[in-house]
């Protein structure tokens, strides 16, 4: 059977830039001359209207007083916190280092919260006296909670994070349902919670986080769902109302071929039911909804220049200055069970009608440096500019910099 070419998956069409002769146009400045201005190749940007229009279209769709919170480890550049912070109602953080880029880009500390397992004793010492609410994963942070807490005169703010009895299916990363590290299993809350009344703690609520790059609205529909009525059960065993009902997000982005944009609608108006049940539910509790790469993912670009083109057996290679080092994700190596091409383009010449297969690696010496694999792209010289899409999360913070000693890139905000 002959398999031809319009039959094979796709990428989603990368249309959130536009192009000027040829080029790609971020932060209302062609490439070429955005590259000259960064100064130096490779470089990571992160175009501000994108960031501004993504979060308003979420607005949109979301109901009134449901919170909308920045996951700001998928993009920790400070410029790009400072921007989101000015934009959403919380930053969610998972170390004391997030935590002090967050204050610093002038979050308010009452609108942070703070997630992860293994917190350490100096940064719940941190998080209390900054007035954040901490998201709980353990009896041991009550414990250590409770002494901080007494120390300091300041009763710790905390949520309970909870490993839920189910799972977000289809998901990329699943971090709920099943034995995990994170959270308190929902058979132990009862315990728990009795715990954090006993020790004085300022209890505000509950976080469920099941998963992550989710491109099914109707699996994050019930996630959502279940995560809303375990927190009802859950909330007749707390020691104090829930303010805060943190249902997670795991909302993805279309990375490879044959995946389709996350149809945000359905999603909206399931929120909408769940709000308007919270209203009399749990009266006194903000939803929210915490997201990393689908606020910052689609916005940011990996730019690279071709250092070389080779041919090996009749095979083509592009040879950039980027690689793996910077932009783990897109070689495959960052949580991808089987490597599939990120979409990929030659950034100053998009629309080129002459196109050829090439695969695009980079300068390390490792058969695992490589953008591309074999992909159709616009024939390309040295000096041209490689541009990978959809990097504006677990880009550059995600990435082993120091690997094989090459530079490390920039980052801008454009
Ligand atoms: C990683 C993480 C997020 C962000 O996930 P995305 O897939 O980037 O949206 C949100 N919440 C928690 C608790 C996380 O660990």
């Amino acid at each position: 059977m002959s398999v031809t070419e319009h039959q094979l998956p796709v990428h989603a069409p990368m249309n959130q830039f536009s192009v000027s002769d040829g080029e790609l146009v971020l932060g209302g400045e062609r490439l070429s001359l955005l590259a000259a201005r960064v100064g130096q190749t490779p470089f990571y940007a992160y175009d501000r209207s994108l960031l501004r229009a993504r979060v308003a279209e979420l607005r949109d769709v979301l109901p009134k007083g449901v919170k909308l919170h920045y996951a700001m480890k998928a993009n920790p550049m400070p410029a790009v916190v400072g921007f989101m912070a000015g934009l959403v109602d919380g930053i969610d953080v998972a170390s004391a280092g997030e935590l002090k880029v967050a204050l610093d880009a002038g979050a308010n500390p009452l609108e942070v919260s703070f997630a992860g397992p293994g917190k350490r004793d100096a940064e719940l010492r941190q998080a209390v006296a900054s007035r954040v609410l901490i998201n709980v994963e353990s009896f041991r942070e009550v414990v250590a909670l409770e002494a901080i807490s007494s120390e300091l005169g300041l009763p710790a703010r905390v949520a309970v994070r909870v490993n839920p009895d189910f799972e977000l299916k289809g998901s990329g990363m699943k971090m709920g349902g099943g034995p995990k590290q994170f959270g308190v299993d929902v058979e132990q809350m009862p315990t728990l919670l009795a715990d954090i009344g006993r020790a004085g703690l300022a209890f505000e609520g509950f976080h469920l986080f099941a998963g992550s790059q989710n491109l099914r609205s109707e699996s994050i529909c019930e996630a959502q769902q279940k995560s809303f009525e375990l927190a009802l059960r859950l909330a007749q065993d707390a020691p104090a109302p829930v303010r805060f009902l943190n249902l997670g997000g795991g909302f993805g982005i279309p990375y490879f071929p044959g995946e389709q944009r996350l149809d945000l609608g359905p999603i909206g108006d399931n929120l909408a039911r769940l709000a308007q049940r919270a209203q009399a539910e749990l009266p006194e509790a903000s939803l929210v909804v915490e997201l990393g790469r689908y606020l910052v993912g689609e916005a940011g670009v990996y730019v690279a220049r071709l250092v070389d083109r080779k041919i090996s057996r009749g095979q083509v290679y592009l040879v950039t200055d980027g690689g793996l080092h910077h932009h783990l994700s897109a070689s495959g190596n960052f949580g991808q069970v089987i490597r599939k091409n990120y979409p990929v383009t030659i950034g100053n010449k998009v629309d080129s009608p002459e196109k050829e297969t090439a695969s695009v690696v980079g300068p390390l010496c490792t058969p695992l440096d490589l953008l591309a694999d074999r992909m159709t792209l616009p024939v390309a010289r040295v000096g041209d500019l490689v541009v990978v899409y959809q990097s504006g999360a677990y880009g550059a913070s995600a990435s082993p910099q120091g690997f094989l000693g090459h530079p490390v890139c920039l980052e801008v905000l454009v």
